[in-house]
């Protein structure tokens, strides 16, 4: 991929670039929707990615190129940038913006970028290409940001540059995935732990649903509504800063306290992932992928009955997978209501897999899903 895409800079620039860089797109393993309750999430890196090749020029502008898209523009090297409008060029556009508040650019910059993550699928290209930017421009200049800043500074961007409304995960991930690790994060203090994540004779097949995510956002938006409900009425007798300080033991306790059924569902479905977070990261670190997959398959049994924010589009792929010999855990990942659902693999089957899972679900649902085979790769990179 650099080979190819320093010939294209070549091509498009008419001199080499000097630098390039990696970043890669992310899953969420297990964890899911307890973010937004205190909770433990477990991203990985995966091998799609976002290539940034640069060089710096003499005529004092920013050129922005992408593979990807169109659209290119160039911006005089100036103190402050606003947002243009919807273009992809927003996104590196708004960490200049971020970064120069500190650091004013001192060269104008020729800029090639190229991606293979899928793109508003969920696995987080727009985190991708900020943290490349972040990451590029800290390295090359020699910036000094700590390690923890990059992705903070690409989160402030898409959250007050671009508009969107992302919690860290995703950024997180980003950054500091390695190569065979998960990082288990705690999205509220910022703890976070490098988890060993070898999935040996296994590999990562990421399989997007291709469903449109209409209602996701007033959906997700109800869904943190009724864990402050819980969170509230358990807080009648006990005081809790959020419903993953509880374990499933002490819930037991106190759950009575929750009135609605519903809100009941929701409030034990966090706790209960919380917990699975736990033994997942257990069960990795003795290298027992089995129960890493069991706890898939549990975890997105619990998404769908008591969350309910799977859908027939997520619950066909995961029933597959759960009838597939070669399968050994599967679940949705993301917000869910579409997007992605991640399976354990067995190396040598992608084929096969493939085409089944297609041939089911094209027959289910109506339409075909995409899939994706990947590893755990690295973070953002120097190449
Ligand atoms: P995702 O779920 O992939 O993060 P988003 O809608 O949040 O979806 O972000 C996708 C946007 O990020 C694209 O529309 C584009 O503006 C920008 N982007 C991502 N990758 C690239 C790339 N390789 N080149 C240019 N822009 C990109
Ligand atoms: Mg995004």
């Amino acid at each position: 991929m650099k080979t190819e895409l320093i010939s294209k800079f070549l091509e498009k620039y008419g001199h080499e670039p000097t630098a390039n860089y990696f970043t890669p797109g992310r899953v969420n393993l297990i964890g899911e929707h307890i973010d937004y309750n205190g909770g433990l999430v477990m991203p990985c890196a995966v091998t799609l990615g976002t290539w940034l090749s640069m060089a710096p020029n003499e005529d004092n502008v920013i050129r922005f190129k992408s593979l990807n898209f169109p659209e290119e523009h160039e911006f005089p090297v100036q103190s402050s940038y606003t947002k243009t409008g919807a273009e992809w060029y927003n996104y590196p556009l708004g960490v200049f913006n971020e970064i120069i508040k500190k650091y004013p650019l001192t060269t104008g910059l020729d800029l090639l970028f190229f991606g293979n993550i899928p793109i508003g699928s969920g696995l987080s290209s727009s985190a991708s290409i900020e943290v490349a930017m972040a990451y590029a421009l800290n390295s090359y200049f020699n910036l000094g940001y700590e390690k923890i800043e990059i992705p903070l500074l690409a989160q402030k961007v898409e959250n007050e540059f671009i508009g969107v409304n992302c919690g860290i995960m995703d950024q997180f991930a980003v950054a500091f995935g390695e190569t065979d690790k998960a990082i288990v994060l705690n999205c509220d203090t910022l703890h976070y732990k490098i988890v060993d994540c070898n999935l040996g004779n296994y590999r990562l097949a990421i399989i997007n649903t291709n469903k449109p995510r209409k209602l996701a956002e007033s959906k997700y938006n109800q869904r943190v509504a009724e864990c402050q409900t819980a969170l509230k009425q358990l807080n009648k007798e006990i005081s809790l800063n959020n419903l993953c300080e509880l374990n499933a033991d002490k819930f037991d306790e106190y759950n009575h306290l929750i009135t609605d059924p519903i809100v009941l569902n929701r409030a034990t479905h966090v706790v209960n992932e919380n917990d699975r977070v736990n033994q997942a990261a257990k069960a990795l670190n003795s290298g027992n992928l089995t129960e890493f997959g069991r706890l898939m398959y549990a975890s997105h049994q619990s998404l769908k009955d008591l969350y309910e924010v799977t859908g027939a589009e997520l619950d066909a792929v995961v029933e597959f997978c759960s009838d597939y010999e070669h399968v050994i855990g599967a679940r949705m990942t993301g917000a869910g209501f579409g997007g992605c659902a991640i399976a354990l693999l067995k190396k040598g089957q992608e084929d096969d897999f493939t085409k089944k899972l297609t041939d089911f679900y094209t027959d289910r649902i109506g339409y075909a899903p995409t899939i994706y085979i990947s590893e755990i790769g690295t973070g953002a990179s120097v190449i």
